[in-house]
């Protein structure tokens, strides 16, 4: 995501703390957090992710959840610069697969090395799963004791080139991972609010923001993630489910019952 694709990402500490913040307050309990230069060049700089935490930290307890996907193309020392911060949470991609024209490239080694690094700081790892092979490999991972359930999936649908937004792929996913796993969906571009609305129905949780989707509706412009985390409380308490508080979340997630 860029400036000129939309104008009102966030890119300087002051700015994503503020958002963080809007975000907080408006219900939202995770923050994923990408970063960038001030020029709106993809980073994953410790500098910069010092910046943005200390910016959040300041402003509310939001879990902070570093990316280790970074951008595509990446390397994977990049990718993982940032996780000697000791985040609460940071992603863990299972595998590689076609992203539009570009190629996310997650083999096994790079898998590896990135989960050596998430455990060896203590982090709790998101298991991001763009299609079904990568459910597969989560089972290897929990075959060999590399990783041990509980823990927390992401399931991401819609990207151009890996597992479809659909009802079916969402239950599919949700019905695939070991019992106490907990899980959010990020549905990709105009399937959020969709994909969102059926995970709060079935008992997930959900990610929503401009790293998914920038538009509020066809042909509008969400004018903050915010907008986005205000719809999806509307739908929940609509449905008689209420956002948790931090406590909750980080009761639910399995994390220290305050942040490190
Ligand atoms: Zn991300």
């Amino acid at each position: 995501m860029t400036r000129s694709q939309q104008p009102r990402l966030p890119l300087l500490p002051d700015e994503v703390g503020e958002e963080y913040r809007r975000a907080f307050d408006a219900g939202a309990t995770i923050g994923h957090v990408h970063g960038r230069r001030p020029d709106g060049v993809p980073t994953q700089d410790l500098e910069t992710f010092r910046a943005y935490a200390a910016a959040i930290r300041a402003r509310c307890p939001i879990i902070q959840q570093f990316s280790t996907g970074g951008a595509v193309g990446m390397a994977v020392e990049e990718r993982i610069a940032a996780l000697s911060l000791r985040p609460d949470m940071a992603t863990l991609t299972l595998g590689t697969c076609n992203f539009g024209d570009d190629v996310f490239e997650n083999s096994l080694p790079t898998i590896r090395t990135i989960l050596e690094r998430i455990r060896s700081f203590g982090i709790a790892p998101e298991l991001e799963i763009f299609d079904d092979g990568m459910l597969g490999t989560a089972d290897v991972l929990f075959a060999k004791g590399l990783l041990a359930p509980p823990v927390h999936f992401d399931f991401v649908l819609g990207v151009p080139g890996a597992a479809a937004a659909t009802p079916e792929n969402l239950l599919h996913f949700a019905r695939s991972i070991p019992n106490g796993c907990t899980w959010t969906v990020a549905g990709i571009g105009r399937r959020q609010t969709a994909m969102a609305t059926l995970a709060i129905a079935m008992g997930g949780h959900v990610r929503v923001g401009f790293e998914d989707n920038i538009w509020y509706r066809k042909g509008e412009l969400a004018d903050s993630n915010v907008r986005f985390v205000e719809r999806v409380v509307r739908i929940a308490r609509e449905v008689g489910r209420e956002p948790a508080s931090i406590g909750e979340a980080r009761a639910l997630l399995r994390l220290p019952a305050v942040a490190a």
